[in-house]
């Protein structure tokens, strides 16, 4: 067994990075374990919100990003039978791979004093009567260990493992979802500045553009609409190009990426608010609740639940208040800050799913629900 950690953060995608950067400034000891090796490609639609330029600057990314990031500042939603709705963002949001945006910020955290411990998957987690967590780790060849931390934040996010051993509830939620993507070549200047969201019978998918002028597609599916198609990613993409001809335009003008590896698949994805703390975890990012990736905000919500559990943690260890008090103080705010994007985000849901209702919707009230339902108004 290792020696005591005072925190150790469990994942190291953005809400862990985030929240080891704000703990490592304050001063504390921080071990982040990430079972992945970066870069890594990972499903997502690689849009991060304007709004997350003030988080990226707290944790000194933000020239990082920007200088690498193809800039967005338009939106456009496209309805089965053709309708579209398109709109100015409230600001630029950037476009920019996973790979980089994960690796940059795993460097801001280790800047900041963290220590990021790549291929380390974590297996297992007690809490001890002395009130620490005792976290156990399998790394390099399967080689097992446990290490013992005052304080963890769990940032495993949208699905782990972890949410079996620790029994989370929404595992028995029925409404399962599966997320793909897949990069592209494009000619000349399609896309740049835009962001198009197509909607299809069962699911939704995105085309924009991130850094080097790849253009990413990204999409999401329900199980239950997936089982009545054939296997594989293709078939759900020809599905959603043949209900969506913008999107089947669109994609005919795109090559798929050389040696990008095709389509790359998530495990099931459930669109729910997660207790944001279990026992004495404090919970980032999805693992505390994932918002439905068309509100194009999972991202930013990530950097700013991590700042925050990073910022309650630090104040607990500097004896502002008992660490036994950080769960409930971290949950209170969560709620606070992030509920109703949850909420917002199963509205909209609703919409997108069923493309009828959708048309009706938008011939009701147009690009003004549009953009309410896409948090742009
Ligand atoms: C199809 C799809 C499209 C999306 N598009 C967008 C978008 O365009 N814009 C947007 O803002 N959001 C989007 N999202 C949501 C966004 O991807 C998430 O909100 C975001 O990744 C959450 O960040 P996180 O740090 O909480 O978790 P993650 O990014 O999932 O990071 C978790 C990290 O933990 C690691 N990990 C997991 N388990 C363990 C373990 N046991 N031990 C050690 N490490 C572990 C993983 O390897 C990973 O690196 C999309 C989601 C889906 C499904």
């Amino acid at each position: 067994m290792r020696g005591e950690r005072e925190i150790v953060v469990i994942g190291g995608g953005p809400s862990g990075s985030a929240a080891a950067s704000v703990l490592a400034r304050s001063g504390r000891d921080v071990l982040v374990l990430e079972k992945d090796r970066f870069p890594r490609r990972k499903v997502c639609g690689e849009f991060l919100a304007g709004r997350a330029r003030g988080s990226l600057a707290r944790l000194d990314a933000l020239t990082a990003v920007a200088a690498e990031a193809e800039p967005i500042d338009r939106a456009s939603l496209h309805l089965p039978r053709g309708r579209s709705v398109s709109f100015a963002l409230p600001s630029a949001a950037f476009g920019i791979s996973r790979a980089r945006l994960d690796e940059v910020l795993a460097a801001a955290a280790t800047s900041a004093g963290a220590e990021v411990a790549f291929g380390m998957r974590v297996i297992g987690l007690e809490e001890t009567r002395s009130g620490s967590v005792r976290v156990g780790v399998a790394g390099a060849g399967g080689r097992e260990e446990t290490i013992p931390a005052r304080a963890v934040v769990g940032a495993w996010g949208r699905w782990n493992a972890l949410d079996r051993t620790l029994d989370r509830r929404f595992l028995r939620n029925g409404g399962r979802f599966f997320g793909w993507s897949g990069d592209y070549d494009a000619p000349g200047d399609l896309l740049r500045g835009e962001a198009r969201l197509y909607l299809f019978p069962g699911g939704y998918a995105g085309l924009s553009r991130v850094e080097g002028g790849a253009v990413h597609l990204a999409g999401v599916i329900a199980e239950r609409a997936q089982r009545r198609l054939p296997a594989g990613w293709t078939a759900v993409v020809a599905h959603a190009r043949g209900s969506n001809p913008a999107l089947d335009r669109d994609m005919a003008l795109l090559r798929p990426r050389a040696g990008d590896g095709g389509f790359l698949g998530t495990g099931p994805v459930f669109f729910t608010r997660k207790p944001s703390s279990e026992g004495r975890l404090l919970m980032a990012g999805d693992a505390a609740g994932v918002i439905d990736p068309y509100l194009g905000e999972g991202l930013a919500v990530a950097l700013e639940s991590g700042i925050l559990a990073g910022e309650i943690l630090a104040s607990a260890f500097a004896g502002k208040f008992a660490m036994g008090e950080a769960t409930a103080r971290y949950s209170r705010a969560w709620n606070a800050r992030f509920s109703d994007r949850v909420r917002r985000g199963a509205a909209g849901r609703a919409l997108m799913l069923h493309p009828g209702a959708a048309r009706v919707a938008a011939a009701l009230a147009g690009e003004r629900l549009v953009r309410l339902a896409m948090g742009s108004a």
